[in-house]
């Protein structure tokens, strides 16, 4: 380690060796790894002379830019390693057109508290209606207030602890799904499961029980999880954990991506939809030229 280079002055003096100081100022941020104050010094000097900030007041201006930078970068990392499939967040979701979604049950979903506690959130809903939208969004929130997070698929889930544990790795794999304060799987029930991907999904949520929360999202009402699992057994024991200190919100309705479809007149509408999804009449064929 290097040695200090100035002795502190004598009183009134001037420090001898201010000048070489300012000139290795920006070295010594980097080295400091205060790269918001090295990157904008100048203008943050400048800010502080025109305001005529005090010492105490610019050390704050300057601490205030690093700060903010570190945030900033913080949240980039964190979000490049939740895995986010999208960019979704909860000002683009348009309440108007989901009725059945309460703005007040989102709002305080938003606010975090549920993963602070540990508890989880079971989205259901047919295809299209905004659950990996809410997922994303959720997830972003979870992030901006400092919590770690991981998205995954259900189906790339138990594809990787499937793997790891034909090459006897399962306890790394299972630590890496079990270590963020929240773990969102998209899209289960769409694809049955083996007896032996169900307890591998078992001992996750075995693993995350009252640990950190799971933001889960499924096109299959919970009745039905017995079918997803292919074992009601297995499916009783994930939901008994899951469901324990849990929020579960059903959305229902059309598909989003229907609806925008049908504003544009690319298909008609048709009554009635249920958890399984409402029905698409297809468009009728378009008129052969002769
Ligand atoms: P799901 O996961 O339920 O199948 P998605 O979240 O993938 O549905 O939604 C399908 C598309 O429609 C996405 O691009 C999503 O952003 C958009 N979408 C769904 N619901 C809304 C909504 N209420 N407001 C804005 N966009 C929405
Ligand atoms: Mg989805």
């Amino acid at each position: 380690m290097s040695q200090p280079r100035t002795k502190p002055p004598a009183a009134g003096e001037r420090p001898a060796e201010l000048a070489s100081l300012v000139a290795e100022l920006e070295p010594m941020l980097q080295r400091l790894r205060l790269t918001g104050m090295c990157e904008q010094l100048d203008n943050l000097l400048d800010d502080a002379a025109r305001h005529q900030m005090t010492l105490r007041e610019a050390l704050a201006w300057l601490c205030a830019a690093e700060v903010s930078r570190k945030d900033r970068s913080r949240f980039e990392m964190a979000m490049r390693m939740a895995r986010f499939p999208c960019v979704r967040t909860l000002e683009g979701f348009e309440f108007e057109a989901q009725p059945s979604i309460d703005p007040g049950v989102i709002r305080e979903l938003a606010s975090c508290r549920w993963i602070a506690n540990g508890d989880n959130l079971v989205l259901l809903g047919p295809p299209g209606v905004g659950k990996t939208h809410l997922e994303v969004a959720l997830g972003r929130e979870a992030i901006r207030l400092g919590h770690s997070v991981l998205f995954c698929t259900a189906a790339e889930l138990i594809a990787n602890l499937t793997r790891a544990q034909q090459q006897g790795d399962l306890a790394r794999a299972l630590s890496t799904y079990g270590k963020p304060k929240l773990l969102i799987i998209d899209e289960l029930g769409y694809l049955p499961l083996e007896h032996q991907a169900a307890y591998l999904f078992f001992q996750l949520i075995s693993r995350r029980y009252e640990q950190g929360s799971v933001l889960i999202s499924s096109n299959r009402a919970v009745t039905e999880w017995g079918e997803v699992f292919g074992d009601q057994v297995v499916a009783t024991a994930i939901l008994d954990r899951l469901l324990h200190h849990s929020q579960v919100l059903t959305i229902r309705g059309d598909s989003y991506r229907l609806k925008e479809k049908r504003r544009s007149g690319l298909i008609r509408p048709v009554a009635g939809s249920s958890l399984a999804g409402g029905g698409v009449v297809p468009p009728p064929p378009p008129a052969k030229e002769v």
